[in-house]
């Protein structure tokens, strides 16, 4: 059995889009047959947290001491690595993340990247102003209210990380435009750069 992971590592801020994009591009895949598995990298660090510190909400994970957390980053890069095998894998998760106090968390530091030896680095990005409208809609999760430059300068960092982590992984760098009611036509750039991954 091939034992060499395809992983595609997706981010882009809270409530731009990536699940949905996902969700699109897993419903071509499925449409075309061709495998793909997603991991959601907050809730295997969730799992290690509920097993290994006993955290029993998602929210308490943020409270715990950066140390801790980023051991449990670590942790769950290891297990995202070993689930991947053999696999096309989407990882959906952050570059970056607020932390609150104005400063941004390593979403895929080194140790991160390092496990995973990504292939591709997508950026699921819109306007701030429809980033806005979708975190007011979305009434199913509990999200900051963001100013519209906070949300810009976000969206730049992240760009900013991922062409980083892309240099040095070699990894390919896709951004995705998500613009409202368009999620299946990203879906489908997101797909067909998937499959790519393998030819
Ligand atoms: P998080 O980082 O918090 O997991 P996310 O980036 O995965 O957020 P989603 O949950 O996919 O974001 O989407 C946030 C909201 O925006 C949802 O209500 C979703 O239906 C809506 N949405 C996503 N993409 C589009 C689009 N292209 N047009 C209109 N609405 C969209
Ligand atoms: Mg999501």
């Amino acid at each position: 059995m091939n034992n060499e992971s395809y992983i595609a590592i997706v981010g882009g801020i809270p409530g731009v889009g990536k699940t949905t994009v996902i969700n699109e591009a897993l419903k071509i895949a499925r449409a075309e047959n061709f495998d793909i598995s997603v991991i959601i990298y907050g809730t295997v660090m969730m799992e290690i947290a509920e097993k290994n510190y006993n955290v029993k909400h998602r929210d308490a994970m943020r409270k715990l001491p950066p140390r801790a957390q980023k051991e449990i980053q670590r942790q769950a890069a290891l297990e995202i690595a070993e689930r991947a095998k053999g696999k096309v894998v989407i990882v959906d998760t952050h570059f970056t993340i607020k932390t609150g106090i104005g400063s941004f968390l390593q979403g895929i530091p080194s140790w991160v990247s390092e496990a995973f030896h990504p292939k591709l680095l997508v950026l699921i990005e819109t306007t701030a102003e429809e980033i806005k409208k979708r975190r007011e809609l979305d009434t199913s999760r509990a999200r900051d209210e963001d100013s519209l430059d906070l949300l810009m300068e976000h969206q730049l960092l992240n760009k900013i990380v991922a062409a980083s982590i892309g240099q040095k992984t070699g990894a390919l760098l896709l951004v995705i435009p998500n613009r409202q009611g368009k999620a299946t036509e990203a879906g489908r750039v997101l797909f067909e750069n998937l499959k790519a991954m393998k030819a």
